[in-house]
This record gives C-alpha cells, sequence and structure tokens, in this order.
C-alpha cells in the first residue's frame, strides 16, 4: 500500500520516555522513528513541565534566600523582577535541552516525523503534519509513548486570567492575588513561584492536606515554614463554580464534608487549575491497532513494558501512576530492550517523588501511614536537621531525614526527607532499599562532613542506637 517511511521501531510521543525508548532502540540496531507532533522533542517534561517549573523555582529560591540573609547580616535591595527576561531565561533553558535532544536523535539516525499520529493497524501509523499532509509510517516493532493531558474541570470558563500548569509558566503576567485548585506538588510548585514574585496566594484542596502520598511530619514541617506565602489554605474543601467577571474571577466553594461550613467566595486576578493529569490513550485510535485502552485512557501492561499487542509496548504517563519522567525514562529503556529480544522487566521497587518547593519534600518506598495501612510494621530512624552543622550553617534547619525500617529483617523500606535539596539526597535511600541495604550498611557507610547528605547516615544511626552525640 501507500507507506512513506519503514522502520523496525516506531515510537509515538517524543517525551521523556519516547525519546528514551527511541535512542536505546538505536543504539541496540534498530531502525527507529519517532512520531511527535510538537516541533522539538521532551514531552511535557522538558517544553512545559519538568524543567520549565524548575528553571522558574530556581529564581525563587535565589531571591528567597538573599532576602533570608538580611537576618545574618547581609542585606541586598529589593529584587527587581523583569517577567520577560524571566520568561526569556526560561526560554533559553527549554531550548538548550531541547537542543540537546534533537543532536541525539540525530546521532544515533533516529528520524522524526511531526504530525499526530493515529494507528491505522497494527503495524501502521498514520502521522497527519501541521498543513494536513498525511504520511504513513510502517514498523516491526511500536512504543506507545503518548503521555498525558491536564484535567480540566467542566465547570471553569475560558479566561485568560485562568491557567492550567502550561498557562501558569508562560508567566502572561503577574496578579496580586491568586487562587491555586489542587494542593498537589504542581499547583504548589507554581504557588512558591508566584508567591516570591509577589502574589497573595490561596490554596484549595479537596482532601484533607496538602501534598497528598507525602509524610505528614514532612507536609506540616513545609507548611509551617511556608505560612507566610498564603493568605487561606482551604483543606477539605470543593470549587464548585469559577465565574469570570471583570473584576476578576469569582470562585465559590463548599465544605468537602456533610455539616462542615464553607468558606465565603472570593475574587482573584488569576486562577491555576492543577487538579491532576489524564492519559492521551483515547486519542491515538488505538483499537485500529488492537490495542486496549481502559475507561480512563490507560493503556495495561506487562513487566516488560508489552501491551495486549505483543510487538507493541507503552510506557510513561499512559500506563499509570506515577506520572513521573524518570519512571518514563527507565519504562521506556525496558520497552526498547525487549522489542530488541533482550530479557528486560520493570522490577523497580520503589520510585522516589520530589516537590521542588522550598524547603523540598522528598519521599521513597513506604510512609508511617503506608506501611499501617498495609499493615506492615516498620521502625524509624529520625533525623533533626537542626543537629546537622551543615544545615545550621546555610540558615535552614527546618528539616528532617526519617528513615523507615522493616521491624523484623531492619532493612530500608522507605525515607523522607525535607529540607533544601532534599530531591538531590533520596537517590541514596532508593539505592539502600533496591540493594536491601539496612540500618548498619548505611550507618557504616562514612558519609562526608559535614554535608546535608550525612543526615541519612546519621537517620540510620540513630535508628541502630549508636548515634549518642546528638545535641
Ligand atoms: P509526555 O512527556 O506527556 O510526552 C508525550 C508526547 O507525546 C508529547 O510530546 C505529545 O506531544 C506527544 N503526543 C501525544 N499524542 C500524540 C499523537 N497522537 N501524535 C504525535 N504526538 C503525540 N515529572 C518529574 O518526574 N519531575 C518533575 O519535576 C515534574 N514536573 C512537572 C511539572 C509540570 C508543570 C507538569 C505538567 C508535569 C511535571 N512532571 C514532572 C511530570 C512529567 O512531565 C511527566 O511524567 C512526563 O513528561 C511523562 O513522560 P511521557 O514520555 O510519558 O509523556
Amino acid at each position: 500500500g501507500n507507506v512513506d517511511i519503514q522502520c523496525d521501531m516506531m515510537v509515538l510521543g517524543g517525551g521523556p520516555g519516547g525519546y528514551s525508548a527511541a535512542f536505546r532502540a538505536a543504539d541496540l540496531g534498530q531502525n527507529t522513528v519517532i512520531v511527535e507532533r510538537y516541533a522539538t522533542l521532551g514531552g511535557v517534561c522538558l517544553n512545559v513541565g519538568c524543567i520549565p517549573s524548575k528553571a522558574l523555582l530556581h529564581l525563587a529560591s535565589v531571591i528567597d534566600e538573599t532576602s533570608h540573609l538580611g537576618k545574618h547580616g547581609v542585606k541586598f535591595a529589593k529584587p527587581e523582577v523583569d517577567i520577560d527576561e524571566v520568561r526569556k531565561y526560561k526560554e533559553g533553558v527549554i531550548s538548550k535541552m531541547t537542543g540537546g535532544l534533537s543532536g541525539m536523535a540525530k546521532a544515533r539516525k533516529v528520524q522524526v516525523v511531526q504530525g499526530v499520529g493515529q494507528f491505522v493497524s497494527p503495524n501502521h501509523i498514520e502521522v497527519t503534519g501541521a498543513d494536513g499532509t498525511k504520511r504513513v509510517v510502517q514498523f516491526k516493532h511500536a512504543v506507545i509513548a503518548a503521555g498525558s493531558s491536564v484535567v480540566k474541570l467542566p465547570f471553569v470558563p475560558e479566561d485568560p486570567r485562568i491557567v492550567d500548569s502550561t498557562g501558569a509558566l508562560e508567566l502572561r503576567f503577574m496578579p496580586k492575588r491568586m487562587l491555586v485548585i489542587g494542593g498537589g506538588i504542581i499547583g504548589l510548585e507554581m504557588a512558591t513561584v508566584y508567591s516570591t514574585f509577589g502574589a497573595r496566594i490561596d490554596v484549595v484542596e479537596m482532601m484533607d492536606g496538602l501534598m497528598q502520598g507525602a509524610d505528614r511530619d514532612a507536609v506540616k514541617i513545609w507548611q509551617k515554614y511556608n505560612a507566610a506565602r498564603f493568605d487561606n489554605i482551604m483543606t477539605k474543601t470543593k470549587t464548585v463554580g469559577v465565574e469570570a467577571l471583570p473584576e476578576g474571577i469569582k470562585v465559590t466553594f463548599e465544605a468537602a464534608e456533610a455539616g462542615a461550613t464553607a468558606p465565603e467566595p472570593q475574587i482573584y486576578d488569576m486562577v491555576l487549575v492543577a487538579v491532576g493529569r489524564s492519559p492521551n490513550g483515547k486519542k491515538i485510535a488505538a483499537d485500529k491497532a488492537g490495542v486496549q485502552v481502559t475507561d480512563r485512557g490507560f493503556i495495561n501492561v506487562d513487566s516488560q513494558m508489552r501491551t495486549n499487542v505483543p510487538h507493541i509496548f507503552a510506557i510513561g504517563d499512559l500506563v499509570g501512576q506515577p506520572m513521573l519522567a524518570h519512571k518514563a525514562v527507565h519504562e521506556g529503556h525496558v520497552a526498547a530492550e525487549a522489542a530488541a529480544g533482550q530479557k528486560s522487566h520493570f522490577d523497580a521497587t520503589v520510585i522516589p517523588s520530589v516537590a521542588y518547593t522550598d524547603p523540598e519534600v522528598a519521599w521513597v518506598g513506604l510512609t508511617e501511614d503506608e506501611a499501617k495501612a498495609k499493615g506492615i510494621k516498620v521502625e524509624k530512624g529520625h533525623f533533626p536537621w537542626a543537629a546537622s552543622g551543615r544545615a545550621v550553617a546555610n540558615g535552614r534547619d527546618e528539616g528532617f531525614t526519617k528513615v523507615l525500617f522493616d521491624a523484623e529483617t531492619h532493612r530500608i523500606v522507605g525515607g523522607t526527607i525535607v529540607g533544601t535539596h532534599a530531591g538531590d539526597m533520596i537517590g541514596e535511600i532508593a539505592l539502600a532499599i533496591e540493594m536491601g541495604a539496612d540500618g548498619t550498611d548505611i550507618g557504616k557507610t562514612i558519609h562526608p562532613h559535614p554535608t546535608l547528605g550525612e543526615s541519612i547516615g546519621m537517620a540510620a544511626e540513630v535508628y541502630e542506637g549508636v548515634c549518642t552525640d546528638l545535641p
């Protein structure tokens, strides 16, 4: 028939999952094509997610840090934020990274076919370019890595003052008063950026606390440290109405619990809707390839990332929670290796999570609440950063490092770090869990002093009862 391009491996979607699968496939000798609707590789993470948010959070943390220094004898003038220059900085970061990816694709002779892909058979996908031209790609193996999209609230009207995470990252204007709907990681990261740049923030969250899934003690510390950023944190509260008025966006609330009183309606200059993401499984004509998609748009896979159609794999946000870039990358490698005939499986014991707020909150494996819910008996080593010379020297000793141990085997089963650079340190606890390390393994490993990272060793020593020199 009318096949325009033939390949061994077709990857649908050029996000972290997709490009990782494609690069690994090419490295394994497969003639590889990426189908991507956008002009750049990198997907949500690089273009409108992980990386631009971190560029803005970096600026915010420097501003916050310099303002604290006043207390320690070093005063700076009040920062002047030029939002257009900030936007340019963020865009420069993105283009450096997307340029790098495009070079890596070229070096591997991975062909990027730009356009929207829709399956037309189990071995063909039709790609429609922006100008309407259609090309058909024939493949032996495929990896579906089409990612996820923001969840919209049905009652929210179209208005430039109402944004999702992508809109918030565009920095269209600086609001005076902003509402963040959804107290998860993405909402709180954007709240951090906008509040440092001068906005007053309210947060509304349906559940009984912010940052669901994180250790509650860590969230308490985070909330105490960040109290000044917020006028009102409304938990157990539903947003039920959003109205675009000339004077602002009027938002009405309802108590999530019967009998509780709802907060009064409020008017905001900007409303960020950050209530989650849903998989793109229903938007790719997967049925034409025979690939089953769940009601919610996920694609089920086995441990080799294989769908119900054996030569078609699926990875990333599309195959389930947690919707995180590092999970997508690892799944991409497994899929490419399995397609090339290797015996790879995705069998990660744990996947770390990080809120890149200030302080950062990072966790991996079980939390105390999860252990309790699962009936697993755990013990803990808790090291308060007030006892860390480095944290005190940094003027940032509000945090802690907590490591959880299986009460019987003493193996490490989870950990939480709240404090500056927590995200950079959580990998050690992930490694400990994957290697089946116990408290002694980490406690007897000499960590450099004085570092924030040594708090992990100290937490293990506290647990082993050998850390006697806490103040
Ligand atoms: P995606 O990155 O969603 O990529 C899918 C790609 O497929 C897209 O480029 C899309 O254009 C393309 N596509 C889809 N359908 C088609 C089609 N039919 N034809 C052609 N192309 C198509 N994760 C972290 O781990 N750390 C973070 O700090 C972090 N921060 C985030 C901040 C924000 C604001 C957001 C929104 C997300 C963040 N995430 C973070 C989540 C992370 O972005 C995702 O988990 C990750 O991008 C998923 O990768 P993926 O490859 O599955 O899909």
